[in-house]
C-alpha cells in the first residue's frame, strides 16, 4: 500500500511507533526511525532487514536540530524525498504522585517535559516535514499522535482515578489542534495532516504506568476494555496510521481517527450496561 514511499516515524523503537515502522516496511514503504533509545533503534533495522528498507537516527524531538536532521536524512538515506512523517514520539509522567494533581504540579518536573516532548515535539515535526514536503512539490501526509486524553479528563475504565496527568491531556488536546492548524496551512501544497487518537494501548508505556509486564498488560486491558475482552495492540494503531497514510485517506484531512474500543463514546458502565450484566 506503500510502495514507493518514503517515510519518517519518531518514537520509532518501542510501542506504537515500532508498530507503524513494521507495518510502513511492510508494505513497501522506506522508513526513516528517530528515536533517543539507540541501541533499540539499531536492533529494529536489524530485524527490518537493513539500510535497504529502514535506517536509523538519533533524535530528541524536543530539539529542533534534531528533528530538521531527522527529516533530512530521509533524502540523504533514499535519495527522494520525503512522503509519510508520523510524529509519534511521547510520553506521560507519574500518574499516582502527588504532584500529578494541579494543586501541587510541579511545572519544571514532569509538566514541562510531557510539554516540550509531546506539543513541541509534534509542532517541530509538522513544521519540517511541512517544509521538507513543500520544497519537493509532491505534496504528502502528516500522521500526529493524539491521544483519548485529549478529549477526556478522566479516562479510567476501571473506576480508579485517573490515569493522566494535566501535562500529557493539554499536551495532548493541543496535538489535535496542531493537527487541525497543520491541515489548514498545508493544504495547498498538497499535504494532508491527521492524526490517531489510541485509547490504552498494550505499549511499554502503559505497561509501565500500571506497573505490569505487557502480558500482563495486554490481560488488564482485556479485561477493562469497552468492547469486552479486546485489548488494543500497538499494530491496531498502526493500522489505523496506515489508513491515513494511503490514498485510501485521500479526501480526510485535518481528522483525528479514534482508536479506542469506544472509551470516548463513553467509560465502560457508563450507561449501566456492565451493572446489567452483573444482576
Ligand atoms: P512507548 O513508551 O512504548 O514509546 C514511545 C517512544 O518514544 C519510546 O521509544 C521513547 O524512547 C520515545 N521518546 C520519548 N521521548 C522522546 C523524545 N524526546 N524524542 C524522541 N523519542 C522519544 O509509548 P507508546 O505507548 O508506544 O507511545 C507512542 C505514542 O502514543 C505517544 O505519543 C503516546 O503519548 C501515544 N499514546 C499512547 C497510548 C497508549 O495507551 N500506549 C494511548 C494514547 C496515546
Amino acid at each position: 500500500m506503500l510502495s514507493g514511499k518514503v517515510a519518517v516515524v519518531t518514537g520509532a523503537a518501542s510501542g506504537i511507533g515500532e508498530a507503524a515502522a513494521r507495518l510502513f516496511v511492510k508494505e513497501g514503504a522506506r522508513v526513516v526511525l528517530g528515536d533517543i533509545q539507540e541501541e533499540r533503534l539499531a536492533k529494529l533495522i536489524a530485524e527490518l532487514g537493513g539500510p535497504r528498507a529502514a535506517v536509523a537516527r538519533r533524535c530528541d524531538v524536543r530539539e529542533e536540530q534534531d528533528v530538521q536532521a531527522l527529516v533530512a536524512s530521509a533524502e540523504e538515506a533514499f535519495g527522494q524525498p520525503l512522503d509519510i512523517m508520523v510524529a509519534n514520539a511521547g510520553i506521560v509522567g507519574r500518574t499516582t504522585c502527588p504532584e500529578a494533581r494541579m494543586e501541587l504540579m510541579d511545572f519544571e518536573g514532569q509538566f514541562d517535559r510531557e510539554v516540550q516532548t509531546n506539543l513541541r515535539g509534534t509542532a517541530l515535526s509538522i513544521k519540517h516535514a511541512g517544509r521538507a514536503m513543500k520544497a519537493a512539490g509532491r505534496g504528502g501526509c502528516i500522521i500526529n499522535v493524539a491521544s483519548v486524553a485529549s478529549f477526556m479528563a478522566n479516562c479510567s475504565t476501571s473506576g480508579d482515578p485517573a490515569l493522566i496527568t494535566a501535562g500529557y491531556g493539554a499536551s495532548k488536546a493541543g496535538v489535535v489542534m496542531l493537527t487541525k492548524l497543520g491541515a489548514c496551512e498545508l493544504r495547498d501544497a498538497g499535504i494532508r495532516v491527521n492524526a490517531v487518537a489510541p485509547g490504552y494501548t498494550a505499549t511499554p508505556m502503559v505497561a509501565q504506568v500500571l506497573g505490569m509486564s505487557i502480558e500482563d498488560t495486554i490481560a488488564y486491558l482485556a479485561k477493562t476494555s469497552p468492547l469486552p475482552g479486546v485489548a488494543i495492540l500497538p499494530e491496531d494503531i498502526a493500522q489505523g496510521m496506515l489508513y491515513l497514510a494511503s490514498d485510501m485517506a485521500r479526501c480526510v484531512n485535518g481528522h483525528t481517527l479514534v482508536i479506542d474500543c469506544g472509551l470516548v463514546a463513553g467509560v465502560p458502565g457508563s450507561r449501566g450496561e456492565r451493572k446489567d450484566e452483573e444482576e
